[in-house]
């Protein structure tokens, strides 16, 4: 039998889902789903992963799951084709941790180089001198061979992620190679599946800090009303040296434009060219580099830039938006949907685990082995 197509992925329940998810993960998951090329898709919402820099504020992680999930089915992943599930109610993958953790040093966690960028984001720090309350937290710190569980649970091919899950995905390959040599080949090995699109791989914040991030408070959400999306993108950094209209403007670093390349469809240009035409000036664009060319030669002021932008988001956030209001007044359907998804996907993780256990013969009391046991350890005691 050829191996299954089994995809794995997921989000923290840390806040609702922006726009840097939508194109570093959520669009393509969306299309994976929709190819049928996949035997089964698993998308988990991360509930005991965001309590590891969150074990304050449970209250925080409980209200998102509904978030998550109505951003999910707003988006259009369908619980008939993606099984749609809670991290923290499948006890398996915990039991999985605690048995990779022993594959795992604490120099090869410390060298994770996602995690300290994210400790020194969150604060977390083992200087025992400076006034540190925060410390590090182990489960935070361990989180990346927590990951490994989730993803070797569900036997996952391939995981579609944003950039900043590659340090993770190695360390779930490395984990499973350990495994797998140290007891039986049991565990399969993940690929990573990165945007094909550059600026989709680590989509920028609206203040232009290197990734939008649920933590930073620079997001743009699939759920913002309109008004909103407008004041966010007005407010949004370009660059900083085109001060006149007239001035050259730089287009690399500038984020609108990096917005542009990550949502711009060839027939955007048509259906908004109103945004280029002005009082004093008039443009008529046919693609992005054609815009690019005339914001590095100058003339073309950042206000059109935006309005522009704001109807490319427009285009893609509105039928979200519509969606979200449907499922918002049917609550009960969206429970149902994670209650069954959790349901399945235990099931596939507790035959993970077993195997596991068998392949490290901690698997005492299985039918058969306890028998066994029982006469190896007889036959031990009867010389
Ligand atoms: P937090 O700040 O709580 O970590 P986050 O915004 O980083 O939140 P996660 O839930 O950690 O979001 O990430 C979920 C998925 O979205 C991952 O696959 C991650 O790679 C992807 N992702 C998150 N932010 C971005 C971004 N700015 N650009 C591209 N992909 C992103
Ligand atoms: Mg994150």
């Amino acid at each position: 039998m050829a191996k299954e197509k089994i995809i794995l992925t997921g989000d923290r329940p840390t806040g609702r889902l922006h726009i840097g998810h939508y194109v570093g993960s959520l669009r393509r998951r969306v299309e994976l789903q929709d190819s049928g090329l996949f035997d089964r898709i698993f998308i988990m919402i991360a509930d005991a992963q965001a309590l590891t820099d969150n074990a304050d504020n449970p209250e925080k992680v409980r209200q998102n799951i509904i978030e998550v999930a109505l951003d999910y089915l707003s988006v259009g992943l369908d619980p008939e084709k993606s099984n749609l599930f809670i991290q923290s109610q499948i006890s398996e993958l915990t039991e999985l941790t605690f048995f990779y953790n022993n594959l795992v040093t604490v120099q090869r966690l410390q060298r994770n180089p996602t995690v300290k960028a994210e400790m020194a984001q969150r604060g977390f720090n083992d200087d025992a001198s400076a006034d540190n309350k925060a410390g590090i937290p182990v489960g935070f710190f361990c989180y990346p061979i927590s990951q490994a569980a989730d993803i070797t649970a569900f036997n996952a091919t391939v995981v579609p992620v944003g950039e900043d899950q590659e340090p993770m995905i190695e360390q779930t390959r490395e984990i499973v190679r350990k495994f797998n040599s140290t007891y039986a080949p049991v565990l399969v090995e993940p690929e990573i599946l990165l945007p094909d699109n550059a600026s989709c791989l680590r989509l920028p914040g609206t203040d232009g800090k290197a990734k939008m991030s649920k933590s930073l408070g620079n997001c743009i959400y699939l759920s913002d009303d309109s008004e909103t999306v407008r004041q966010k993108v007005r407010g949004m950094y370009t660059d900083p040296g085109h001060l006149q209209v007239s001035d050259p403007g730089k287009v690399e670093g500038n984020t609108v434009f990096t917005y542009l390349d990550a949502f711009c469809k060839p027939e955007h240009f048509e259906k908004y060219a109103s945004c280029f035409v002005g009082k004093k000036v008039s443009f008529e664009f046919h693609s992005l580099e054609e815009v690019k060319a005339q914001y590095r030669a100058g003339g073309l002021g950042d206000v059109m830039v935006k309005n522009f932008l704001y109807e490319v988001l427009e285009d893609t956030l509105r039928p979200i938006r519509e969606r979200r209001a449907k499922y918002e007044k049917d609550i009960p359907y969206v429970y149902e949907v994670l209650r069954k998804g959790t349901e399945a996907a235990r099931a596939v993780a507790s035959r993970t685990l077993a195997n596991v256990k068998r392949a490290m013969k901690i698997n005492y009391f299985e039918p058969g082995i306890l028998d066994e046991l029982i006469r190896e350890q007889s036959e031990k005691y009867a010389l």
